[in-house]
């Protein structure tokens, strides 16, 4: 792309899953559209995880209806580079349009006419339309807890890479969600000693009676929730597809030499603190766990289905000592942390949107990503339609619903009154004037 005036129907912002997926059903349906990607397409698995990772799901479900994983088994997990290809190869299936290297800097819209001015790294463009698919991860965040302390170091979940990356010494890793537990996990299994402090999480079974997790929660209706039950907006869900897939299961982890502890609540002068919960965080865990299968039998009984028993999966390892005996403070150098890694989850920006789309906390305004700013629209926010929104499988299904409104509202702008179309026709068939010299 070079400087200077482009006009383009619908631009999308960001071509990771969402961005393509998007791109997938414009071109579909015949919408001219440009995709500006400020790095590579998919670049979120390329660099912005660690390098261990596989996706949480079997490579039968995360992934988009059109296109299989090549090489792996339907119930194997995908590496985060495999993922990262598959996207690549995907946009090149139908020749999306994307740009990369183009980052978009600014979105404002136009005065006193249609359209947005879109100001990118390499010059403005024009749109009518413009679809925001920057990811629902892109800020990471560190609680303001955080101790000012130059003898640890403290890193994010997304600067995590590997074992070798950290100094000598044990490991706090603060948040129990699938990222936190992985990563505990691998320093566990790399010889490290590994604190982690658990709050409230939801830990289905990675499979259970022949059928993984995901399946379960597609046919119990779970994926479609359309929003978040009350009081649960700070419960993650502890799930892992490392290993070939396990369920998470915090006493077998501290059975091999973890020690947990419930939700951080402050440091001060080298002593962490930590709340009294994590006896109740494991047993609301154990809760959903058992409900997941509870639900899972219900459903197999109803519809008279052939899965085999598996009634090993409702054992519970014993409450280990840290358990029953918690850690409520922790001095860190005594118990030789060096580092804390923060796996705390993740924030938006729309710092370079200049439209009315926001409420009052910067969070998007929508309807299943139409915005209140007409021309607006989001793609792949946590919950955006349904619980699924913001995973590989959801966010193409959201994607085809911006699509149709987009298609939708060209129509309603191609409509033209009686007169209107008499004076195009007339336009159209009147001769054309001859200029003499
Ligand atoms: C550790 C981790 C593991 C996950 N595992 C799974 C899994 O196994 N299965 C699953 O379904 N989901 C998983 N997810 C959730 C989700 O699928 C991913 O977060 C996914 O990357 C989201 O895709 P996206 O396209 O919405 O956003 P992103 O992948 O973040 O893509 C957004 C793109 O927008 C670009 N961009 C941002 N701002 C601009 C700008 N101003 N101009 C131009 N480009 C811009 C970025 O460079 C980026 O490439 C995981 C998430 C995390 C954090």
């Amino acid at each position: 792309m070079t400087a200077g005036n482009i006009e383009i129907d619908t631009l999308v912002v960001g071509a990771g899953q969402a961005g393509v997926a998007m791109s997938e059903h414009l071109s579909t349906l015949g919408i001219p559209h440009l995709v500006l990607e400020r790095s590579r397409i998919a670049e979120a698995w390329r660099s912005g995880r660690w390098d261990s990772l596989v996706a949480n799901g079997p490579a039968w479900h995360d992934r988009f209806p059109g296109l299989e994983f090549a090489g792996l088994s339907p119930d194997g997990f995908a590496h985060k580079e495999q993922v990262a290809d598959y996207f690549e190869a995907y946009a090149r299936k139908f020749k999306a349009p994307i740009r990369t290297g183009v980052e978009v800097r600014k979105v404002e819209h136009n005065v006193g006419r249609p359209g947005f001015t879109v100001e990118t790294s390499q010059g403005v463009i024009q749109a009518n339309r413009v679809v925001v698919a920057t990811g629902p991860f892109q800020k990471p965040v560190i609680p303001a807890i955080a101790p000012q302390d130059e003898r640890l170091t403290q890193i994010h979940s997304a600067q995590y890479r590997n074992p070798q990356q950290l100094a000598e010494g044990a490991v706090l890793v603060v948040g129990a969600g699938s990222s936190g537990t992985q990563i505990a996990d691998e320093l566990l299994r790399a010889g490290k000693q590994v604190y982690l402090s658990v709050g409230q999480h939801d830990r289905p079974p990675r499979a259970y009676r022949n059928r993984d997790f995901c399946w379960w929660l597609g046919v119990l209706g779970e994926w479609d929730q359309a929003a978040m039950k009350p009081g649960r907006e700070h419960v993650t869900i502890a799930v892992s597809g490392a290993h070939g897939g396990r369920t998470v299961d915090f006493r077998e982890l501290a059975q091999r030499g973890m020690t947990l502890v419930g939700v951080t609540r402050s440091f001060s002068d080298g002593v962490a603190t930590f709340q009294p919960d994590l006896a109740a965080n494991l047993a609301r865990g154990d809760e959903n766990y058992l409900a997941v299968l509870d639900a899972a039998d219900a459903y197999i009984e109803r519809n008279g289905l052939n899965l085999p028993l598996e009634p090993e999966a409702r054992r519970v390892f014993p409450d280990p000592e840290c358990v029953s005996k918690p850690i409520l403070e922790l001095d860190l150098a005594e118990a030789g942390i060096t580092t804390i890694i923060w796996a705390t989850g993740f924030a938006t920006d729309y710092s370079w949107m200049n439209v009315d789309a926001f409420d009052e906390k910067g969070k998007p305004r929508h309807q299943r990503g139409v915005s209140t700013e007409s021309g607006i629209y989001f793609l792949g926010l946590p919950w955006q339609s349904r619980r699924g929104s913001s995973f590989i499988w959801g966010v193409w299904h959201d994607a085809k619903y911006v699509a149709d409104h987009i298609a939708t509202q060209r129509k309603y702008l191609e409509y033209r009154d009686a007169a209107e179309r008499q004076a195009e026709q007339a336009a159209s068939t009147a001769p054309a004037s001859v200029v003499t010299a």
